[in-house]
């Protein structure tokens, strides 16, 4: 992960965060961290214009505790000072973990809730008194509607992936829960994108904001090697195990547009020998929690997911983000491909693209301002897909000169898998959660 060279002492921040920081390994703040921090330990709101992966996290959860510590008040039936809201029952379990180790020597309580398990130990929780809450919106208003816990205390409100929730609908519910927060608070957006709608939601939520940008709106990581495959639909699934023969392949992350897509293609994986397990909407969260384990455990290498379950997955070592099918909205494209190259490694996102999809992939292009490496000397390269429609080449000068990865001669299979989706591993700066490269 990049990282500026101040130490996190230079932040003023408390000595019992910077030695739960120092535990972590972290040596310096990110860029976000950089340059958040400061400005909400003096209490400002704050627009972060940045994805998952660049340590958003700790840019808002390391002021929220060092507020709510110095400022101490007995947790209890008051009801919680800091609330996060989040799109995801994984990120908020995520951000959870990131609260709790940054906090492990404060003494602060806190819960989160989310739907798809038992509201019975949330509600527990609550009852025993927190000082933060994160959230899901549609549980949250659940438990509050069953006065489960009061939002009068609110010093602290964030709003984290708001791009995100808009696209999930949540903006109702949204409103709803900030409306029932104290007028005097401090607020955060984060987003990784800043379309208009994002932008008249902070013109709602925020005063006065600092804004902070770590990478420039809907841009995706450079550290990504973008690849695309032109391939009949009909040969995709062959395409897919053809690909994940390749043991550089060390975890992949493959998108498929639907459940049913995501599961059947699970099932023809396992027929070819290929250990994979899925996550989607239609599964219970305990076996989306144990897929996810797996996962990150390395007992299976290929995760399927559809867009709305892996949304802010933050799983270390993800080499190869694989695209199944393009997805229509170039936004989701790039929250995809910044699953890979995290914490400093490098990654592959390969797509694979049939006719249909062509005009997905142009919208892509455009936002991303640059044009994806076609792979057209693979066994599944379809010439026909590849040159008509023709597409335009645009305006921007990156955006032009499209690159082709072909050598020349058609490679053998081995080597051809070997020679297209390696993800070269990279020089990483930093400690735990310490990523694997290919
Ligand atoms: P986030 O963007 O919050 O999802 O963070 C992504 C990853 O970066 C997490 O695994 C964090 O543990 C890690 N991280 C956060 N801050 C730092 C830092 N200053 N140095 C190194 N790693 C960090």
């Amino acid at each position: 992960m990049e990282s500026t060279t101040k130490g996190f002492e230079a932040l003023n921040l408390s000595e019992q965060i910077c030695r739960a920081i120092r535990g972590e390994k972290y040596d310096s703040p990110t860029p976000i961290q950089h340059q958040a921090i400061p400005h909400l330990l003096e209490g400002r709101d704050l627009l972060g214009c940045a994805q998952t992966g660049t340590g958003k996290t700790a840019a808002f959860a390391l002021p929220i505790l060092q507020r709510l510590s110095e400022g101490r008040k007995n947790p209890g039936s008051k009801g919680p000072r800091a609330l996060i809201l989040t799109p995801t029952r994984e990120l908020a379990a995520q951000i959870s973990d990131s609260f709790r180790v940054y906090g492990k020597h404060l003494n602060l309580k806190q819960a989160v809730i989310y739907g798809g398990v038992s509201p019975k130990p949330q509600i527990n929780s609550l009852r025993r008194g927190v000082d933060i809450l994160i959230a899901t919106p549609g549980r949250m208003i659940d438990l509050y509607q069953q006065r489960c816990f009061r939002l009068d205390q609110i010093e602290v409100f964030v709003l984290d992936e708001a791009d995100r929730m808009l696209d999930m609908g949540f903006l109702p519910d949204i409103k709803k829960i900030y409306a029932m927060t104290p007028d005097i608070r401090q607020s955060m957006l984060f987003s990784a994108t800043l379309p208009d709608d994002i932008l008249r939601l902070t013109k709602h939520f925020l005063k006065d904001p600092v804004k902070v940008s770590v990478t420039p709106p809907a841009s995706t990581v450079d550290r990504i090697d973008q690849r695309v495959l032109f391939v009949d639909r009909e040969n995709k699934g062959a395409l897919l195990e053809s690909v994940l023969q390749n043991n550089d392949i060390y975890r992949a992350l493959v998108f498929s547009r639907t459940k049913h897509g995501a599961n059947r293609i699970v099932k023809n994986l396992g027929k070819a020998k290929i250990k994979a397990d899925s996550i989607h909407g239609n599964k219970s969260q305990a076996a989306r929690m144990e897929a996810l384990k797996k996962f990150r455990s390395g007992k299976v290498r290929v995760l399927v997911a559809t867009d709305i379950a892996s949304r802010g997955l933050d799983v270390e070592g993800i080499t190869h983000v694989i695209n199944y099918e393009l997805p229509n909205e170039a936004d989701s494209y790039v929250h995809r491909v910044g699953r890979t190259a995290r914490a400093g490694t490098s990654g592959v996102a390969l797509s694979f693209c049939d006719a249909g999809e062509k005009s997905y992939l142009h919208n892509i292009e455009r936002t991303i301002k640059r044009l994806v490496t076609v792979i057209n000397d693979h066994p599944y390269h379809s010439e026909s897909i590849a040159s008509k429609p023709k597409r335009s080449s645009g305006s921007n000068g990156k955006f032009s000169g499209r690159r082709y990865s072909n050598s020349g001669a058609k490679p053998g299979k081995n080597q051809t898998r070997r020679k297209y989706f390696s993800a070269k591993p990279r020089k990483r700066s930093r400690g735990p959660r310490s990523a694997v490269s290919a």
